[in-house]
């Protein structure tokens, strides 16, 4: 297999950006020429016309809700050009953090190419920064169960399409970026046993791991945490050269027997560092000595947990990995050196055709620009034209324009649009609450714990209505400091409506409530048997009525409760 040529394929991402205006109006076009016969756009009107310009005059802005019907009767089985011109065989469930349920969207090979091809340039760019010799990667990634639709169409999450996919695979040989796990790992039935043995291959092959990776960096949280639980057992497989019991897939349990000897040696280093180490400070490099880099998404709702991914990775560089859903890609990380907090994405302006709503102006009226109009320092929400059927599709992520590479934006991730909080006049968002968060759980530092993660929830069954805040910590904190990071959170929320309503009390105090170990694993568990994967999972930070299991949850594993008094 031939490596990929680095400076071919970052030649060719300036040459493009370069000329960012005018790829977009050729991508458009060959979407439109590709796609022209669906009946979608046939009903529009566009009459084989194919310029911006007729394309926004004809083609409505659209959400999901609107498609609705037309990918239902894709997914029933229907194999006339709906939405495409070549039919959809294959679904994706994209996460469905906000709705609570998965949503289904059109995936395709043109999709896949994309795919990889944002792979390819992001690679490009961070192995020139960061090079790796030629091993492999401890990939924590996990495939969903992929099931047939009544119509006879594959359905799975988009990264399991992905990871399905036999491009993948060969891709990831030639960006050295093997993962060290067998296939049936990765596509093991049971996240937990899969995570188990992901561990394991880890560890096997400790010193040829380059680089460790997930497709959100929560993942790499998750198995860490789970290694704490686990380390001793993983020991002792590697010492008898036996499987644990707990995993009993018959297919996993022979593909990680071809790997597995008895290695006492491997098993006393490893039982030795993890004694050394303090509270597992440093916990990644100790495990992997050539290591290069940590890779996954850690923007948006992943930043909360980079503390603790730093915390295991010591001084290991993390890079945010690209920007894009289930609906499409959106832009690369050819910035690898910036630190994830600070990281942007350089739109790919061949991969499909890009507008822009500004959000400063009245939402209802504010027109979308091209990818060539938004300005530096303004907040856009996303609107992608795709190859796979999706026509002005609101993506409803909203995001900053820091700057431009050559002429095609750079974006930094805001937050996700409908995620807020939100009783009368206040607004806050995902990242308002990060913020919040983030503000008060350090006055639990002093006490060595830890908010391990975190929701929301608008409570409007009390007169006046208040903010609820769920926090799942580490251990037991006193009484005094966790009524003290309540008003902290009350006080943290900075927003001007929120401020003034609290003033008066046309909202009420704002609520912390504690809930037991394990919550949010049991939320976790939820969405994957709705048909997520762990991939992409994405913990929901504000919990709407509607959302009512996840909301159960939540409310059932309550251990205290405190009330703000800062106002
Ligand atoms: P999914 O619904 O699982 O396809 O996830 C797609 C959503 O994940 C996007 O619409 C974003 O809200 C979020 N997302 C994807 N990539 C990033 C990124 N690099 N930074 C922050 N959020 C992201």
């Amino acid at each position: 297999m031939e490596l990929l040529d680095v400076d071919k394929l970052i030649e060719e991402f300036e040459s493009m950006t370069k000329d960012a205006g005018n790829v977009q109006r050729q991508t458009l076009k060959k979407i439109l020429e590709e796609n022209g016969c669906a009946e979608y756009l046939q009903n529009l009107g566009l009459n084989g016309r194919t310029d911006p310009e007729s394309f926004k005059a004809c083609v409505p802005l659209v959400t999901h809700n609107d498609l609705q019907p037309y990918i239902q009767r894709i997914v029933d089985g229907s194999s006339s050009p709906i939405l495409t011109g070549k039919p959809i065989t294959t679904i994706s469930l994209s996460s469905g953090t906000t709705q609570g349920k998965p949503k289904f969207v059109p995936f395709n090979d043109e999709l896949m190419e994309t795919t990889l091809q944002i792979y390819r340039t992001s690679y490009a760019f961070r192995t020139r920064e960061f090079p790796i010799e030629n091993g492999k990667a401890l990939q924590l990634i996990y495939s969903s169960k992929q099931s047939k639709t009544k119509g006879g169409l594959i359905a799975g999450t988009a990264t399991t399409n992905v990871f399905r996919n036999s491009q993948f695979k060969n891709t990831m040989k030639a960006m050295q970026s093997q993962c060290c796990s067998p296939d049936e790992v990765i596509f093991g039935h049971d996240f937990h046993q899969s995570l188990y043995c992901h561990l394991l291959c880890g560890l096997i092959f400790r010193e040829e791991i380059q680089f460790i990776s997930s497709t959100f960096s929560h993942s790499i949280v998750h198995a860490f945490r789970t290694f704490e639980q686990v380390w001793e057992e993983l020991c002792a497989d590697i010492r008898e050269g036996v499987l644990t019991s707990r995993i009993t897939f018959p297919s996993v349990r022979s593909a990680m027997a071809k790997l597995l000897k008895p290695n006492p040696e491997l098993a006393d280093l490893i039982h030795k560092k993890c004694l050394g180490l303090n509270n597992w400070y440093g916990l990644i490099p100790e495990l992997f000595p050539n290591v290069k880099y940590i890779y996954g998404i850690m923007t948006g709702s992943m930043e909360p947990y980079l503390k603790k991914l730093r915390h295991y990775a010591r001084d290991l560089p993390l890079i945010s990995a690209d920007y894009g859903s289930s609906e499409g890609w959106i832009g690369a990380n050819v910035n690898p050196n910036v630190p994830p907090e600070l990281a942007t994405y350089v739109v790919l302006p061949d991969i499909g055709y890009f507008e822009f709503i500004p959000l400063k102006e009245n939402v209802e009226e504010a027109k979308p620009v091209g990818l060539s109009e938004v300005k530096v320092g303004e907040e856009y929400e996303v609107i992608i034209t795709s190859f796979a059927g999706l026509y002005r599709y609101r993506l409803g992520d909203v995001v900053k324009v820091t700057g431009f590479h050559n002429l095609s934006p750079e974006l930094k991730f805001i937050c996700r649009r409908n995620l807020m909080l939100t009783i009368n006049i206040d607004k806050n968002t995902e990242k308002d609450l990060q913020l919040a968060v983030e503000a008060a759980s350090k006055l639990n530092t002093e006490e060595k714990l830890e908010v391990l993660d975190f929701s929301s929830h608008v409570d409007l069954s009390t007169n006046p209505g208040h903010y609820v805040i769920f926090w799942e910590i580490s251990g037991e904190v006193r009484e005094e400091v966790l009524e003290e990071c309540c008003n902290c959170l009350d006080r943290s929320f900075v927003d001007a409506g929120y401020v003034s309503s609290r003033k008066i009390n046309a909202i009420g105090p704002l609520e912390l409530r504690v809930v037991q170990r394990g919550t949010f694993q049991k939320i976790l568990n939820h969405y994957v048997g709705l048909g997520a994967a762990l991939s992409q999972f994405k913990t929901p930070r504000c919990v709407g009525s509607t959302n009512n299991e996840v909301l159960q949850i939540l409310c059932n594993n309550v251990v205290k409760s405190y009330f703000s008094t800062a106002f």
